[in-house]
Formats: structure tokens, sequence, C-alpha cells
């Protein structure tokens, strides 16, 4: 077992009643002015602090590796330095380890309560990639905007299908955007018209950060598949249907999506998620050989839940899903990614695709939840929603839980603003 992923364990640091941040978590994020941190209940913790008052000296780190805007230089360090680092904050932050729970002066320099901080982008995303994984989500959609009976496209049950995203637009939970303008078709129309979109949705993903990267012309094999693999985060691919709807044929999504995207602000490592592995969905038909899983408990069982909340009125659950539902896991989306010797980077993102389950209540987007909009949501109050208006906040939570911990991501929130 990992180390620091001893449910026993306990900090002196004050963790309240279901926070997503136990001593088991330790996610690592960046912090305005302070740089690398993690947390434990809501403290930041610096590390940029701990290394220069070397609570650290026993592994081999450069030199004021924490103190920078994104992780990647730290990820670069690989695997086995991430988990001897992440060893090192649980035995710091035990509850009978004195070393820096006595040293008033060291906790002022590396602790700070989360309401002071304000989280930044974790990473560097040189390059990001959408997924289409979710069988479920894969077959509403086909069912709505084509046919019921052939939902699925021939290579969706051989292949994870993906397009190329963009990773300039990829911002941290609570920054807004303004909603999106391009070009659509009204129904049953061929000429298009500009304007600000009116079928602003959500989808509700996690995504996977790159921890190391490789050469142009290898492949990464489905076994070798998570030692490529530094944590994930929640991402909301917010999406404009009606831009989808008329640029997407041939080459996929374009305008309708790159205009934003929401991550949340902290990486979840793969340690921290092991307790939680469980089997895959079956896959059939057999998938070709380089897709084929090398161990047993692919899938991550990781609660998923989207709220939506109007301008002035109480946020409402809207969805509640599962990771584990994914039809293709992470190893075989990094597997096909480089099987045809396309390079990775350490920082790039891959995004799972909306999330769906079996049931309506956890459908990962309005398209799906209103299915095109025929059951609108009812919020309390009367409000309803099709799709999202100027001022509607939307927030995705995650976490994975068990009898003994939860391991959480906290949240990726924002709010629509109008066009401008
Ligand atoms: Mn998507």
């Amino acid at each position: 077992m990992i180390k620091a992923n001893d449910p026993s364990l306990q900090s002196w640091i004050e963790v309240p009643v279901n926070s997503d941040f136990p001593i088991q978590n330790l996610p690592f994020g960046i912090a305005r002015s302070h740089g690398a941190v993690s947390i434990i209940g809501n403290t930041v913790i610096s590390l940029a602090g701990l290394q220069e008052l070397n609570y650290f000296s026993a592994i081999k780190l450069p030199k004021s590796i924490f103190a920078s805007d994104s992780l990647n230089g730290f990820i670069e360090l690989g695997k086995p330095t991430w988990r001897t680092l992440r060893d090192r904050l649980s035995e710091l932050f035990r509850k009978d380890n004195a070393e820096l729970r006595d040293n008033e002066e060291a906790k002022k320099k590396c602790l700070v309560n989360i309401s002071e901080v304000t989280m930044l982008l974790p990473v560097k995303i040189g390059d990001y990639t959408d997924f289409y994984s979710s069988k479920e989500h894969a077959s509403n959609v086909g069912s709505m905007f084509r046919d019921p009976k052939n939902a699925l496209l021939p290579n969706w049950l051989h292949l994870p299908v993906a397009y190329h995203g963009r990773a300039s637009s990829v911002i941290v939970s609570g920054q807004n955007f303004h909603r999106p303008k391009g070009q659509m078709a009204p129904p049953n129309t061929e000429t298009p018209v500009f304007g600000s979109t009116k079928a602003l949705d959500i989808e509700l993903e996690t995504a996977f950060i790159i921890g190391k990267s490789t050469e142009l012309g290898t492949s990464v094999s489905t076994k070798d598949a998570e030692d490529h693999i530094f944590g994930m985060v929640l991402f909301n691919d917010w999406s404009a249907r009606d831009i989808q709807r008329w640029e997407y044929v041939p080459l996929g999504p374009f305008l309708a999506k790159n205009f934003a995207s929401t991550i949340s602000p902290w990486i979840v490592t793969l340690d921290a998620l092991e307790p939680f592995r469980v089997q895959a969905p079956k896959q059939e038909p057999a998938v070709l050989p380089y897709l084929e899983h090398a161990q047993g408990n692919t899938a991550v069982d990781i609660k998923l839940e989207v709220y939506l909340q109007p301008d002035k009125t109480e946020a409402l659950k809207i969805c509640a899903s599962n990771y584990k539902y994914m039809y293709w896991t992470m190893d075989q989306q990094l597997a096909h990614h480089t099987v045809n010797g396309c390079n990775i980077n350490v920082g790039d993102m891959m995004a799972s695709g909306t999330i769906s389950g079996p049931t309506p209540d956890s459908f990962g987007s309005l398209l799906e939840i209103t299915w095109g909009g025929a059951n609108p949501i009812k919020f309390p109050n009367g409000t309803e929603r099709k799709y999202l208006q100027d001022g509607d906040t939307v927030i995705i939570k995650g976490y994975a839980q068990n009898d003994k911990v939860r391991i959480g991501f906290g949240e990726a929130k924002a709010m629509v603003l109008p066009a401008t």
C-alpha cells in the first residue's frame, strides 16, 4: 500500500467533516504568490516555504522547484519523486509528528487559510484532447441527432473517439466567461445566421494530466499508461450546441467548444485514488490487442455532481454521475492517442468526454437532461432551463468515498457572462 494512503492517519491540521482534503489526499495546485501548494482541510500548504525551511532535505529536489507559476517542473521529476514528496507531506502533517506542528514560526510561513488564497491553473497545458468515451452519452446524442437504432457510429466500440481541443482557453474554477458568438443555422435551413449562442450547454467531464513525456514516433502501452499520468481534475467542456450542429461536419467540434473549458484547481494524484479502483465495464466486441488492458481494476469510482444556480436562485443538483461508467479507460485513451507515434508532453490534458450514467438523473449535459429541450429543468421557484442563460453559475463537484476516507476534487465553477 502507498504509505500516504493509510486510512487510519490523522493530521494535526483540523479537517472538517466531509472535507475533500483529508491527509490521505494531498493534491497539488498553484496559488497566486505562493507557487506550488497542497492542502489539508481548509489549510493551504506552501511547498516552496517547506523546501526553503529544509523540511524536504531528504528528497532530491532542484532548488526553488516549487517557487513557480506551474507544476510542470515538479511533475517532470517523475513518479518516484511525486510519491516520495507526498509520503513526506503525509509524515510531516501526521498528528504525532512535532517537527512542524510545534514550530510556530515555520507554520506562519508555510500555512494559509484557503479563503486568503487565489488558485490558478495548476499546469502549463501544451495540448488538450477531448475524448468521447461514455457509451451512454454517445448513445443519447446519437439517438437525438441521428437514429436511436444506430445511435453509435461504426467506429465507436472499436476505438476511443476524440478530437484535438484548444489548450489556450482552458480556465481555472472561479474565472467567468462570456457567452460565445458564431454561425448557426436555424432549424430546417441551410443558410447560417451570426449571433450569440442560444444553446449554451455543459459537459460533465474529468481530465487527466500527463506526467511523463514521450518522444515523437514512440507509443505508450496500456500497461505503461499510468506511469505517464500525474493525476486528475474535474472538467467542464462548455459547448454551444447550435454552433456545434452547424460546424461539426466533417472535422468535428471547433468554435462550439474552444471558447472556454473550466477545470478544478487541485490535481488529485492517481496514487491518492488508488483505493477507489474498480473494474471497467465489459467491452463487447473485444478490442484490438493494443487496446487490451494489462491489469484488472482500470476504472476509478469517482462520484460526480453538477449544480446549476441561476442568478439569485438556490443551486439545484441537476446530475449525479460516476467516472466508473466510462466505457473507455484512461489507459486505453492514452494507448490509442500515442499508437500512431504522436508524442505527449508533461502538462498535456486529456479530457474524458461527457460522463453520463445509465439513468436520466445521471446524464452529464443539459442536451441529455432535457432531452433536446423537451423536458426543461424546473426549479422550486418556478424558474425553468433548457440551456444556460446569462448569470447562470454551474458547479461540478467530485469525490471518491468509502467507509474510511473521502478523496475529493473541490469544484469546477464558473458563471456565464453576457456576450460581448
Ligand atoms: Mn466534451
